[in-house]
């Protein structure tokens, strides 16, 4: 266990140079606090969870205090955002601080969202409201106890620093960990801009510290793109099957590890919606719920066309390829596991698409219904769902498939099948909400909800004593949640 002056920095993006990032300090928060804090983030960088309620741990986290061996760092990327290309983008509100090595020997990227203007700010003022600080805090723990891959989040800072949106809110600041924050707009950047020299730097650096295994491939960039695009299918299976809906899938929201990030107006469904548009500015849909398995090609093929200089183009459509066979195969995979099946049958995927639609019809909640076709044998349990759709007749043709395929699947116990089920149906997931009832309270000062929201969220497949209200329907005033953007 570390002290806060124990970590061990090594800068390797900061050494790339000028060309990719320029220095700048973090923009003091106002009277800093400890608004949450993740252990088991904590725990990557082999920090002490106590530390976290130090006076210094909110002072280098709300950017009053740096550690000399940190390079804080602005990092300049493009990207295409809603289909279109805007040339130069970057971090306008959050610095790379440095690059942390743990015991295990795991490299973690510091960034901190909402440390003030940068040379990328544009018209906007650097800072993070503390609703969007919760939001992302509590969805990247979330997405991660999960088992979906996800940037981490180590803590939120409160203020009392005013900052406007369409109100006066106060700023805070969101320590962000990943491996990399390098995402698809750093290659697209380099590309566009007409630097080969430096679109070759970046593209070895990500070889030789993210995609080392690939290195020993006959063509490593080739081998590099394949991993990301099975990366990005796999992690897009999840959101499915578990209902994420990120809702600004722009290329420079798209880590180059295959990771969730940047996280905006996000949702989880609550009712299963395939047309689900979390993002109130999405005026065309273009990342619905069901919108966002196309949209991941996109933005593998933005990123391959970036890499022409490197593969050539039918190298990369050959790979590109690979993704949607990829993806179905991980999501049926879930989806299977997730109904209790341990065997594969050709009509599954009929079987999966028939009961969605059953739910998309009667406006079905997503993550009840599979926890709860978990809690008792299968014949049993469909009986008790049947009420919350409205078409009997459907669900019960349904239900009996699905029993006679459960019966022909093997031949362990209820309580292993029970098991089984839990230990991929969550009972607590993010709900727009659950995160809305944090945030009031936490703008009034009471953190505790964010807290204890934090923690039951943790262990989502474990039913913990006491919760039973993080594992309900939305009341009425929380189902159609306006999420505002301005974060
Ligand atoms: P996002 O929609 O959060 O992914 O941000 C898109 C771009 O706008 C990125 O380059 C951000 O750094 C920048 N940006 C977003 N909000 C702000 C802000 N309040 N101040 C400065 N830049 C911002
Ligand atoms: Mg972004």
């Amino acid at each position: 266990m570390k002290a806060l002056d124990e970590l061990t920095f090594d800068n390797r993006f900061a050494r790339l140079g000028d060309a990719f990032s320029t220095h700048v300090l973090p923009e003091p928060l106002d009277e800093p606090r400890l608004v949450v804090a993740s252990p088991a983030a904590m725990a990557l960088l082999d920090l002490d969870p106590a530390v976290a309620e130090t006076p210094v741990f909110a002072e280098l986290f709300g950017g009053r205090k740096l550690w000399a061996e940190a390079e804080p760092r602005a990092m300049v990327y493009s990207g295409h955002q809603f289909g279109g290309y805007t040339p130069q983008l970057g971090d306008g509100r959050g610095l790379l601080l440095g690059e942390v090595y743990n015991a295990a020997g795991e490299h973690w990227d510091l960034h901190l969202k909402g440390a003030g203007q940068t040379p990328y700010s544009r018209m906007g003022d650097g800072r993070a409201v503390l609703r969007s600080s919760i939001r992302e805090f509590l969805a990247s723990e979330a997405l991660h106890a999960l088992g979906i891959p996800s940037s981490r989040a180590l803590c939120v800072i409160g203020s009392s620093t005013p900052v406007w949106r369409e109100k006066q809110e106060r700023g805070a600041m969101v320590l962000r960990l990943a491996n990399s924050h390098i995402r698809f707009g750093h290659f697209e950047y380099f590309y566009y801009t007409k630097k080969p020299e430096q679109q070759a730097e970046l593209a070895e650096h990500v070889l030789k510290l993210h995609y080392p295994e690939c290195r020993e491939q006959p063509e490593p960039y080739l081998a590099m793109f394949r991993e990301i695009v099975e990366r990005n299918a796999e992690m897009i299976a999840k959101w499915q099957a578990y209902g994420f809906c990120h809702g600004v899938m722009n290329t420079d929201n798209m880590s180059i590890l295959g990771i969730t990030f940047d996280f905006g107006p996000f949702a989880f469904l609550d009712d299963f919606d395939a047309h689900f548009i979390c993002n109130h500015s999405d005026h065309d849909g273009r990342y619905s719920f069901s919108n966002q398995v196309p949209i991941g090609q996109w933005n593998l093929s933005a990123l391959a066309q970036a890499l022409t200089p490197f593969i050539s183009v039918d190298a990369l459509k050959e790979t590109l390829g690979l993704y949607l066979p990829l993806y179905q195969a991980h999501y049926l995979d879930l989806m299977r596991r997730r109904l209790g099946l341990t065997t594969a049958e050709d009509d599954d995927q009929k079987l999966v698409e028939r009961l969605l639609k059953l739910m998309q019809n009667s406006g079905v909640d997503y993550t009840l219904f599979f926890r709860r076709l978990g809690d008792e044998p299968a014949a049993l349990a469909v009986t008790r769902l049947r009420d919350d759709f409205v078409d009997r007749a459907g669900f019960d043709a349904w239900a009996e498939l699905y029993t006679a395929r459960i019966a022909r699947d093997g031949d362990d116990t209820e309580a292993q099948r029970r098991a089984r089920m839990h230990a991929v149906n969550p009972l607590y997931i993010l709900r727009n909400y659950l995160a809305q009832n944090a945030i009031t309270a936490a703008e009034s000062g009471d953190y505790s909800e964010v807290r204890r929201l934090h923690e039951v969220l943790s262990k989502p497949f474990e039913e913990q004593a006491g919760m039973e209200q993080y594992a309900q329907r939305p009341p009425d005033w929380g189902k159609h949640l306006e999420i505002s953007c301005s974060s």
